[in-house]
């Protein structure tokens, strides 16, 4: 291994490729694409590069500034804006975005006007409330904007969409995806077979779909969590035969003593709210890591066995070292398993280095 700096974020390509590749053909089989979501990665090339290899058929993000990021890398992929676009944005929106998800008309109308500009064709896919209350379209109004769209001059009408689990945490299930095919099924009935994107969801969507559950119409799921972390966001359990530790998270001790391990001194609030005194009579080896809330959620951070996390602040994370953990010291590496949390805040740490593995599997 060379040297790598802590704290760093070390990146398993072959395990990022063997559960991209997974998803890819056990959707495949079912008639559904699979786009890959750059989001907490910030469309980092490394990552990117691996999920095209492994057979993702294009890639989405929330925020065309990554999109952008990744044109800038030569990353040759079709790329989708999955949140709907700010006003202010619609030119580099249509400059940088080969499809965008929309609800607003007068956004879209904007993409349009700014397609124009650009002397070319915007797609669009027109996003459906089904319940979890994100975002989407009523279905009752979804052909009344299918019918406006369709009537903008530099905008292509080309599919429709839905999220759920995010907000409300609303599964997916065969009535809420049954209800957006029936929703294709009536708009090509309606204006002509002009659906040809029908994207179900995210990753919360895979449980349904690799249930054996009629998928209809359904032909794309847009997938970040699972591909990242090998994990259904549903019951945070693991999918069969994925890696969940492709991604891990190592930190560096910084201090290592024997403290009481309860506080002393009149109790106000401490930098991130109240703390409980636990009445805790025990001497205990208390180790800190240089690492803190800046670069990951505590919440999310798994450490490995004999580790307890006790508390963060900005900068300092601070664990409880049982007597059955391994040697530790001051300079001490300890690898830590993030959730999908945790794994956000750390991707977009600057102080959290990256480091990639891509030895070849034996
Ligand atoms: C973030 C996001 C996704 C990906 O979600 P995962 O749970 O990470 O798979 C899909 N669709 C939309 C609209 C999103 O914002």
């Amino acid at each position: 291994m060379t040297c790598a700096p802590a704290p760093r974020l070390e990146i398993d390509l072959v395990k990022l490729s063997h559960n991209a590749g997974t998803l890819v053909s056990q959707l495949f089989e079912r008639g559904i694409s699979v786009t890959g979501v750059t989001k907490a990665t910030l469309g980092l090339p490394e990552i990117v590069n691996t999920w095209l290899q492994a057979g993702v058929s294009g890639l989405g993000d929330s925020r065309v500034e990554n999109i952008e990021a990744m044109r800038g890398s030569q990353i040759d992929a079709s790329m989708t804006l999955i949140r709907t676009p700010m006003l202010s944005q619609v030119e580099k929106v249509v400059a940088l975005a080969n499809i965008s998800f929309n609800t607003e008309m007068k956004v879209i109308r904007e993409l349009s006007n700014a397609a124009k500009k650009a002397n070319s064709i915007h797609k669009v896919v027109l996003m459906v409330e089904l319940g979890d209350l994100r975002e989407g379209i009523m279905p009752s109004l979804l052909k009344d904007s299918v019918r406006e769209v369709c009537g903008l001059s530099n905008i292509s009408f080309v599919g429709i969409g839905a999220n759920l689990a995010c907000r409300s945490g609303v599964s997916p299930d065969q009535r809420n995806m049954g209800e957006l095919s029936a929703l294709a099924n009536s708009i090509d009935s309606d204006f002509g077979p002009i659906v040809e994107i029908v994207s179900g969801g995210n990753s919360a969507n895979l449980e349904w779909a690799l249930s054996g559950a009629d998928t209809g119409r359904i032909n794309n799921l847009r997938l970040g969590e699972a591909l990242l972390l090998g994990c259904e966001p549903l019951h945070r359990k693991a999918i069969k035969g994925l890696y969940i530790d492709a991604i891990s998270l190592v930190g560096e001790v910084i201090e290592l003593k024997e403290k009481p391990a309860q506080s002393w001194g009149k109790v106000g609030q401490a930098a991130f709210g109240e703390v409980k005194s636990h009445g805790d009579q025990r001497t205990i080896t208390q180790a800190i890591f240089a690492l803190g809330r800046q670069d990951i959620d505590p919440d999310g951070l798994i450490p490995p066995p004999g580790l307890k996390i006790l508390a963060a602040s900005s900068d300092h994370l601070i664990v409880e070292v049982e007597d059955y953990f391994e040697e530790i010291k001051v300079g001490s590496e300890v690898c830590f398993q993030l959730n999908y949390s945790a794994l956000l805040r750390a991707m977009t740490s600057p102080f959290i280095a990256k480091k990639f593995k891509t030895y070849k599997k034996d």
